[in-house]
């Protein structure tokens, strides 16, 4: 039999996503509903370490589901890397008496979550918060569809430029290591080529594209690239095709940090609001270390032990169908 949890911690850690406060609400309502005692802890796990950890209620939380960012802070934490720094983090926490954790984060957040759940027992559930979506066993994170938007938004902007001088642009998009952000946002705007870390860049038949593009007097082009494709990203590949095709009105755009941030989409808050309650309800029922996700509009339960170790892949059809659309 599990133990009751009384007093419950909440923190957003890592790269932040739009949607956290959504999500934060909604632990801190369902947590008072339940009768629960919720504590916000401050800047990720660096909150625990130094203490800085405050009783959060209903009224903590109004007025803040709109907000992009998240109230709570996020870091990242060094400290919490080592045993020294995860046992004043379970000092600190003892001497409150929280006894479960709420953990709104990506994978490297996940992974000590789990250390620390495995050495100090103490029940850890995790939330997928990333706009790189690139958590297996679910099939949102909270931020991808807020972020990916944005993107939308800003290409639709670039290609009315490009249309009007008749440019090729090399926009590049967040994802360090997943390359859904550009897929998506690919698709969705029309570009003509999607670069992604998932896929090894042909580089010579991007050219060899461009070039039969030109030939064909198609000269408005979008070649949305993640920041992590293995060949490099948009500076990268725009200085191999200016070297190319010196004829071509070749431009860079890099979008950057505009993705983080802004007010959550519908879905983003919606999502996040399950997720939030969900998770309070895994600690009642006495579930440990694991990830609240949606799968086919279910909750579904994934170790956190093994959402660190598998990505989101993306499907063969996916990419057959940017071929066949940006031809
Ligand atoms: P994200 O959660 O967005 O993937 P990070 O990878 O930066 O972000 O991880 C966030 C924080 O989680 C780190 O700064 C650290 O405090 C903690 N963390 C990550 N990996 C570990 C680990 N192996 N052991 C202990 N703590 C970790």
């Amino acid at each position: 039999m599990a133990k009751k949890v009384t007093k419950i911690g909440v923190l957003t850690s890592g790269g932040d996503s739009p949607g956290m406060n959504a999500a934060i609400r909604a632990v801190v309502r369902t947590g008072n509903y339940y009768g629960l005692e919720v504590f916000g802890i401050m800047r990720g796990y660096s909150g625990i370490i130094d203490n800085d950890i405050v009783p959060m209620h209903s009224r903590s939380v109004a007025n803040i589901i709109q907000r992009g960012g998240t109230i709570l802070k996020t870091a990242r934490c060094k400290e919490f890397f080592t045993p020294e720094g995860r046992q004043k983090a379970y000092n600190n926490l003892k001497k409150l008496g929280i006894d479960g954790l709420v953990i709104i984060g990506g994978d490297g957040s996940f992974r000590g979550a789990d250390i620390f759940s495995r050495e100090f027992d103490i029940p850890c559930i995790g939330l997928p918060g990333t706009i790189d979506k690139d958590i297996a066993g679910t099939d949102f994170t909270i931020g991808f569809d807020t972020a990916v938007n944005t993107a939308v938004e800003a290409i639709d902007k670039i290609r009315d430029t490009a249309d009007a001088h008749d440019r090729l642009f090399i926009i590049e998009v967040m994802g360090r290591d997943a390359g859904y952000i550009a897929l998506h946002s690919g698709i969705a705007t029309g570009a003509e080529h999607i670069l992604i870390p998932e896929r090894k860049t042909d580089i010579e038949e991007l050219v060899a594209s461009l070039q039969e593009k030109e030939r064909r007097k198609k000269l408005v082009n979008m070649v949305v690239v993640a920041e992590g494709d293995e060949f490099g990203g948009a500076n990268e590949v725009a200085k191999v095709v200016k070297e190319r095709l010196p004829t071509t009105d070749t431009r860079v755009c890099i979008l950057g940090h505009i993705q983080r941030g802004g007010s959550p989409t519908c879905l983003d808050r919606l999502i996040a609001s399950r997720m939030g309650y969900a998770a309070v309800e895994s600690l009642l029922e006495g579930r440990h270390n694991v990830m609240v996700g949606i799968l086919n509009n279910r909750m579904h339960y994934t170790l956190l032990e093994r959402a660190v170790k598998s990505k989101q892949k993306i499907s063969e059809e996916w990419i057959k169908i940017v071929k066949i659309l940006a031809s």
